[in-house]
């Protein structure tokens, strides 16, 4: 038992003969060792250093025979037997493995006890040789081999570099596309927020094209405007080369186009001529000489439940909005610069970014439409309803304002209340309606005739208050003359006689600070002045005067 365990290496790609050999190899007393390739039976011999190995020919990664040639020029394994086991029935096997530098070979199948006689002799230093007169001749058979098996993994390698090298390439390539997407995600969102500072929706219409060519770096954009009714679009900004030709084109834009577009999510992606299945689809691309171009509906991509902020066109017009509500745009972009295609990156940013863009839109539409109606809601806030000069609101409020004004810059201003004389027989025999047109056109006549300056507004009833800034009693006396006589000398309508129809008014005078620098004293100044007027015989005028003398401003201009 002191002698020590002999170990045996068996590299055999087959399980089955491999659990055959471990079997009738340990069941003799040696160690056994398997590998099932041949670098890795290199490996275990190195690890282990057996004192016999056999080795099949047939392995899957290299044969028997360059196996044998590696582990003989090892220093360390040089001198251990190998002995190749083979069932290969080619002629002169035995000559060919021995050239290959085994020390001894045994057939497959083996006969066991052979198998084992054998194996101790090998073991117990037995070799065999190639008869010197083969020897030559394998050697060449053998070199001959290896070298074709050479050619064979030089030619492996050198595909295998080139896999490699295109690997390389797309990889940089992909890291390109990946800068290139980068800094296209970069430039549209700038753009995107800078289209977000424009408060004019017409502005963004006209440099969206531009924009996109730039950004994208496509050759042409238009923006086209849809008309379901007429199923056509018509360019209303462009940018790229069109040769003058877009200037007043109608293209067709049919239901199923839009269908077409609206299946695709909005943006619809036309590759190659196959594509154009549909008319107006063809005609778009026949007319720009395109079957690589993007076709998006602008408003698919927006938000879909702001369908719309007004119900009827009579809501929109009041509001006077200069957007056209259901105004619907259609994008065309191509890019035919050297036949270059869109790349899918590409797409799906500019569909991102058209969402952008129509969210935007819609964003503008909807606050242009809120200032239009804040405009209008605040100026019929001031304004009264039937004549539209300032309301007793506006009026009491600018009176203060002005009162305020005199108080701190010294500058004064004049209050005149005028007062129609007998209107209620005029609406006793005209009726209420013509007495109505009659206080908006003397409404009309006051504000044509004061400056814009000047604050007319209605007292109430037939009753109206002019504020004249910076003006004192004096100096709007004449103006107050020249309203009285305007009025004496203007045709009225009458449709009762057939006959022009004359009315006269009355105006009261006071002024600030001269009379009273309190805005309510003052109405009752000018108020007093006028109920003078109407005492001293109506159509004049009359100034406020504190002593309870009031002047009527008529009676002493004729006197002059
Ligand atoms: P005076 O010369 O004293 O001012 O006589 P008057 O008839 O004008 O004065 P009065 O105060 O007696 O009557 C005012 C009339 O003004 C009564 C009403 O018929 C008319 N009036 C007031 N507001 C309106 C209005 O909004 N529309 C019409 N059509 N008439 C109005
Ligand atoms: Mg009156
Ligand atoms: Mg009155």
């Amino acid at each position: 038992m002191n002698q020590k365990r002999k170990k045996i290496l068996y590299i055999e790609d087959d399980p089955d003969a491999r659990a055959l050999m471990g079997d009738i190899i340990r069941h003799q007393g040696y160690i056994y060792v398997e590998a099932g390739r041949g670098l890795e039976g290199i490996r275990l011999a190195k690890q282990h250093k057996p004192d016999l190995i056999l080795v099949d020919l047939m392995l899957p990664d290299m044969q028997g025979s360059e196996v044998t040639t590696h582990l003989k020029s090892l220093p360390e394994l040089k001198n251990t037997p190998i002995i190749a086991l083979t069932g290969a029935t080619q002629k002169n096997v035995r000559e060919y493995v021995l050239a290959a530098g085994c020390d001894g070979y045994i057939s497959k199948p083996i006969n066991v006890n052979e198998f084992i006689f054998k194996l101790e002799e090998f073991l117990a230093g037995k070799r065999e040789s190639v008869p010197p007169e083969f020897e030559k001749e394998f050697l060449q058979r053998y070199n001959l081999e290896l070298v074709q098996r050479l050619k064979r993994k030089v030619t492996e390698l050198e595909s295998l570099n080139e896999n490699l090298s295109r690997l390389n390439t797309d990889l940089i390539a992909s890291r390109e596309e990946l800068a290139r997407y980068n800094d296209l995600l970069f430039y549209l969102n700038s753009l995107a927020n800078y289209l977000r500072t424009l408060n004019d929706p017409q502005k963004l219409l006209d440099v969206l094209p531009e924009k996109i060519v730039e950004g994208l770096q496509v050759e042409r954009c238009v923006l086209f405007r849809h008309d379901p009714e007429k199923k056509i679009i018509t360019p209303c900004s462009s940018y790229g080369n069109f040769n003058g030709k877009l200037r007043e084109v109608e293209l067709p834009f049919s239901k199923q186009l839009l269908k077409l577009i609206r299946g695709e999510g909005g943006l619809l992606w036309i590759k190659d001529s196959h594509q154009l299945i549909e008319d107006s689809l063809q005609k778009i691309g026949d007319f720009f000489q395109s079957s690589n171009f993007i076709l998006s509906y602008l408003q698919e991509l927006g938000r879909q439940d702001l369908h719309y902020s007004f119900e009827n066109k009579e809501a929109q017009e009041e509001v006077g909005s200069h957007i056209k509500i259901d105004e619907q745009f259609v994008v065309y972009i191509d890019k035919n610069k050297n036949g270059e295609k869109f790349a899918t990156y590409e797409i799906r940013i500019l569909k991102s970014f058209l969402q952008s863009v129509a969210v935007i839109y819609e964003n503008m539409q909807l606050f242009d439409q809120l200032r239009n109606l804040y405009k209008i809601k605040s100026e019929e806030a001031i304004r009264d309803g039937l004549t539209n000069v300032f309301n007793y609101r506006y009026f009491i409020r600018e009176l203060k304002k002005e009162v305020a004004r005199t108080k701190r810059y010294k500058t004064p201003f004049t209050l005149l209340m005028l007062d129609i004389d007998y209107f209620k027989n005029y609406n006793d025999l005209h009726g209420h309606v013509e007495g109505d047109n009659i206080l908006k056109a003397i409404s009309r006549l006051l504000e044509l005739n004061t400056r814009s300056t000047d604050v007319v507004a209605r007292y109430g009833g037939e009753e109206f208050a002019i504020i004249l800034p910076g003006i004192t009693k004096e100096e709007a006396l004449p103006l107050a003359e020249k309203l009285r006589t305007l009025i004496k000398n203007y045709s009225f309508p009458d449709k009762i006689h057939s006959l022009p129809c004359k009315l006269t008014i009355s105006i009261g005078v006071a002024s600030c600070p001269e009379d009273s620098d309190d805005p309510i004293e003052l109405v009752k100044m000018a108020d007093s002045a006028l109920y003078q007027a109407k005492q001293s015989g109506r159509d004049r005028v009359c100034v406020f005067k504190s002593e309870k003398k009031q002047t009527t401003a008529s009676s002493k201009s004729l006197k002059k």
